[in-house]
């Protein structure tokens, strides 16, 4: 300030004594004092702007395609409750991963990385579609491949609707492993059969979605399933720029007694080092130390390679995306600068949420092409009618599509899918669950509740044209 205003800083400093501040040259004041110290000498101030900061700082530049090298696919498990998700994850730990290092002991750090040959898949250490979404919801897109785990004796289930429905939304390759296969009463042909409603039509039914049948209790198909990860990931040439600074997300995070904040984070893109500044949703740190999931303590982390970082001066959420910054102090400004916005979801694509009361005017300045459906009833029937009629109201300025589809109340795992897909949930003679209204009301998410199916079409088509009757 004493620059800007030429005159000596100790004049300043003079001056803010007489005002009763007692500061040092490398004081921070704010911006009403600095206005008032200028006014003596007739200078005005102006606060500029400063949303800049943050935008630049997460802006990312796409890497040059010649800078790209290929990744290991990051793989996630979902499936009903009890089809063997948690076992198959075990399975495939025990004979991947343990098996290679002499006293090998694999520390749980919310991801592993398996070795198949001579590749590398990570795989997301926390089961299920909750997880996966909630993450998604956070802006965090963090997974290429679902492993959709049906156990071969009980066939599709509601929640393994759920996390096929879950998958698409998000985009991803979904992978079959039919479960269970050592149980008597395993039927995969049924599997395949029920698959065939979810659009999920498998090879040797004539369609495309790979299906593995394999046993999680004695190791039956989990080569096989590991192989068709290898294979479908690179038929997705997933690349990779390692050279660039680090970018990722948090896996997960905890508070340890004698460590301090301790994150497993996921590396997307670049390197991270031992020695990095970074900024982690509104934590920040230097890595003091890094261990990859063997335990080993590692000086570096590439593209995919999941490892525990310390160093962070408080404990960051899950799905929360990491950068490198330039040195500790932009680290620390960036981090303050999001705690002052509250604006933690950093890579979130826009956060405005669709609503039936603002659909015509966000059509009309093109911001939704897609108008996306989730929508629960109290009967399978009144799912499949309101289905069919709500995607007939499709016309060239936007496309109605149902994303899930299933029976019951609204549940918290509902809105996180409505929320990560920009959709709009509509329920029939059902209700919302308590947790799901708080979640509902915290991300903006419009759940319409009707008896009658035909309100509903009335209301969205009413939606479409700008002539939806607010209500009080
Ligand atoms: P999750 O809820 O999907 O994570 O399921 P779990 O992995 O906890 O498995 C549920 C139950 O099914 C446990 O008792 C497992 O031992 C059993 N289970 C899992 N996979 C298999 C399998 O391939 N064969 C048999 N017979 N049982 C299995």
């Amino acid at each position: 300030l004493a620059e800007k205003l030429e005159v000596q800083s100790s004049e300043l400093v003079k001056e803010l004594m007489l005002k009763g501040i007692m500061a040092n040259v490398n004081e921070n004041i704010d911006f009403d004092t600095a206005v008032s110290l200028a006014e003596k000498y007739d200078i005005l101030l102006e606060q500029q702007e400063e949303v800049d900061i943050l935008e630049d700082f997460f802006k990312v530049e796409p890497s040059d395609e010649k800078d790209l090298r290929s990744r290991p696919p990051v793989v996630v498990v979902m499936g009903h409750v009890d089809h063997g998700k948690t076992s198959l994850l075990d399975a495939i730990r025990k004979t991947r991963v343990t098996e290679k290092e002499a006293g090998g002991i694999t520390q749980h750090i919310g991801a592993y990385v398996a070795q198949v040959n001579d590749q590398k898949i990570t795989f997301l250490d926390t089961p299920g579609h909750e997880a996966f979404t909630a993450m998604r919801m956070r802006g965090a897109q963090a997974t290429d491949i679902a492993i959709l785990v049906v156990a071969a004796d009980d066939g599709v289930m509601p929640q393994t609707v759920e996390a096929i429905n879950h998958a698409k939304a998000a985009g991803v390759e979904i992978i079959v492993a039919i479960n269970k296969m050592d149980k008597p009463g395993a039927n995969p042909d049924r599997v395949k059969q029920e698959l065939v409603e979810y659009e999920l039509i498998c090879e040797d039914w004539g369609g495309e979605t790979i299906s593995v049948p394999v046993s999680a209790i004695n190791g039956e198909g989990i080569d096989q399933l590991l192989e068709m990860i290898v294979l479908v990931s690179e038929m997705s040439e997933l690349k990779a720029d390692p050279k660039r600074d680090a970018r990722g997300i948090i896996i997960e995070a905890q508070l340890d007694k004698g460590r301090g904040p301790v994150a497993t984070v996921l590396v997307q893109s670049g390197t991270l080092r031992v020695g990095d500044p970074i900024v982690a949703g509104t934590s920040y740190g230097k890595v003091r130390a890094m261990m990859d999931d063997k335990g080993r303590r590692v000086k570096e982390a590439g593209p995919s390679k999941p490892v525990e970082i310390l160093g962070l001066n408080e404990v960051p959420l899950a799905g929360d995306p990491f950068y490198k910054a330039k040195n500790d102090r932009e680290a620390r400004h960036v981090a303050e600068k999001v705690i002052e916005k509250g604006k933690v979801d950093l890579i979130k694509r826009s956060s405005t949420k669709v609503t039936l009361d603002d659909l015509f005017s966000q059509i009309q300045s093109g911001n939704v092409k897609d108008l996306n459906i989730v929508v629960k009833a109290d009967v399978q029937g009144s799912v499949e009618a309101v289905k069919q009629s709500l995607q007939k109201l499709s016309n060239e300025e936007v496309v109605i599509k149902i994303i899930h589809g299933g029976v019951g109340a609204v549940t918290e795992s509902d809105v996180l899918l409505a929320s990560a897909s920009n959709a709009i949930i509509i329920g029939f003679n059902v209700r919302p669950e308590s947790s799901a209204k708080s979640v509902a009301e915290r991300e903006n998410i419009d759940i319409r509740l009707y008896r009658i199916i035909y309100n509903a079409i009335e209301d969205i088509e009413a939606a479409m044209k700008g002539m939806l009757d607010p209500i009080f």
